[in-house]
């Protein structure tokens, strides 16, 4: 007979200000014996200040239980698809932080900033490389960021061709990352939506329709958002190109290709690239990116200011180039992202990068081939980075819908994977393991998706109250979002406006 487990107690369960005893303390501060100095006018303090009363232990363990509560990539998978929650080598964050660039002012004359002006240009160089798409700027500090800037580059270079007026359109498919036509609307272009065909790539025939002399630019994002590779991307490039339009590329899942394909060979105009997503810095939680915009020579002149070059007498210097579209933030975007790029690029080498895309693809497809049959898969042929399935049988059988089954998986201890996205699956359950999970892990996480599914027969009115292990189970989120409570409030005070 086993006996049941006694229940720990959670020491992050009530507030620090909520727990403790009246004149306990953390610390014993000694008596100053200095000379005593007049408090400051009565009016600037305050006259009542609530403070938690607890010993130093029960703080280290209200904190240490806090800590344990947030999910990260070194707690478990987390297979949140598009956003390539990969593990990130800890000697990256050693070099981004060892003293020389970590002490860097952004405003340091070039002559002072040597070593980080030469990392940045090899980054730089590495990058435009990479892509097949040599000039680079570094400075936008997010994907969405690296967009606005590449549709803004063929404005400019719309503009001085002398059809900006006539050429007001950009055609984005329907499977694209939300930025996208959001970039394009906020550039001022009006969206003409390509449908996806029935494998998953990009309508071909809807885009020779569609290309005429009001097209500015398609905005393709390679691999797509099904985890799919564009078929024939180089032949639809001729077309685009043919019609004097561009082609811009979303470069976000460069995690699936880099090392074997090269945007710029397949006829890419610009991409932006997501660092914080393949290249070592973790992606979400609304921390600092990078997202590098690269491009042809053609679009150089035109790329955002600043640009890292090596000049004449040897020293690298930040330039702005001469038709630029300005400067999108201050300074040279996020250097401590880029610089763990630089070293992740450096430790990997060309022969790395490639591994890296092989592995994950081969993870991806192993997660597909396990789930295959539990769940239902849209569109049913090999991917790359990432599969997404779908939860409609789940839904119509027994009314479990994707979100039940996404809460659920925190009681088997993973972080769900990207729900309702991309928009045209149906209860879509969108899952990007990335190269970093054993397979042991890719198992473990089919093993709780499969376990779900038989909970879904099995007792479907369970699935609707997960999360049954975390603190809050579901939230009001329109609330949660409009007004947020940020700060403790002594028990039945007024709500704050
Ligand atoms: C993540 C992502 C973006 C946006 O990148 P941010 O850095 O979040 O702005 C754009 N497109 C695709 C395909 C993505 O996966």
């Amino acid at each position: 007979m086993t006996l049941p487990r006694p229940k720990t107690e959670d020491f992050g369960a009530r507030l620090s200000f909520d727990r403790g005893s009246p004149g306990r303390r953390a610390v014993d501060v000694p008596a100053w014996a200095g000379d005593e100095r007049p408090l400051p006018d009565t009016h600037l303090l305050r006259d009542s200040l609530r403070l938690p009363e607890l010993s130093q232990g029960e703080l280290v363990r209200y904190y240490t239980a806090l800590s344990a509560r947030n999910f990260g990539i070194d707690s478990g998978t987390y297979p949140l698809g598009s956003c390539t929650m990969k593990y990130n080598p800890k000697v990256d964050d050693l070099v981004a932080s060892s003293a020389g660039f970590a002490t860097a002012h952004p405003q340091s004359p070039a002559e002072e900033a040597q070593g980080t002006l030469r990392t940045l240009l090899e980054l730089r160089r590495g990058l435009g490389e990479a892509t097949g798409l040599p000039a680079v700027s570094l400075a936008p500090a997010a994907g969405a960021q690296g967009e606005l800037a590449g549709v803004l580059m063929i404005t400019r270079a719309l503009e001085d061709r002398g059809e900006l007026e006539t050429r007001r359109r950009i055609l984005v498919p329907d499977s694209a990352h939300g930025t996208n036509p959001a970039t394009a609307a906020m550039a001022g272009f009006a969206v003409t939506q390509i449908p996806t065909a029935a494998d998953g790539s990009l309508d071909r025939a809807t885009i020779e329709q569609e290309l005429d002399e009001s097209v500015a630019a398609v905005m393709v994002t390679a691999p797509n958002t099904l985890g799919l590779w564009e078929q024939g991307i180089e032949d639809v490039a001729d077309l685009i190109h043919g019609a004097g339009a561009y082609l811009y590329g979303d470069g976000a899942n460069f995690n699936a290709i880099m090392g074997r394909v090269r945007y710029g060979d397949l006829g890419f105009d610009v991409v932006h690239l997501n660092l914080h997503k393949s290249f070592s810095t973790p992606h979400g939680g609304g921390g600092p990116g990078a997202g590098p915009v690269c491009c042809s020579e053609e679009l150089a002149p035109y790329l955002p200011t600043p640009v890292v070059e090596e000049c004449e007498d040897g020293l690298v210097r930040l330039t702005a180039p001469e038709r630029s579209i300005g400067q999108l933030q201050q300074f040279h975007g996020n250097v401590g992202v880029l610089i763990r790029a630089y070293a992740y690029m450096r430790a990997l080498g060309l022969k790395g990068l490639r591994a890296v895309s092989g592995q994950a693809v081969l993870n991806a497809n192993y997660l597909r081939v396990l789930l295959h049959g539990h769940y239902d898969l849209p569109y049913d042929r090999p991917v790359l980075h990432e599969v997404v399935f779908s939860g409609s049988r789940q839904r119509r059988e027994h009314g479990v819908r994707t979100y039940d089954i996404a809460k659920r998986l925190i009681d088997h201890g993973f972080h769900p994977p990207t729900v309702y996205f991309p928009l045209i699956v149906e209860e879509a359950l969108m899952m990007e393991p990335t190269e970093t999970e054993p397979p042991e892990a890719i198992e473990a996480f089919a093993a709780a998706m499969i376990a779900i599914a038989e909970e879904a027969e099995e007792d479907p009115e369970e699935l609707h109250g997960a999360p049954w292990t975390a603190p809050i189970g579901r939230l009001d989120e329109a609330t949660a979002a409009r007004r947020p409570v940020l700060r403790w409030q002594e028990e039945g005070a007024d709500s704050p406006a």
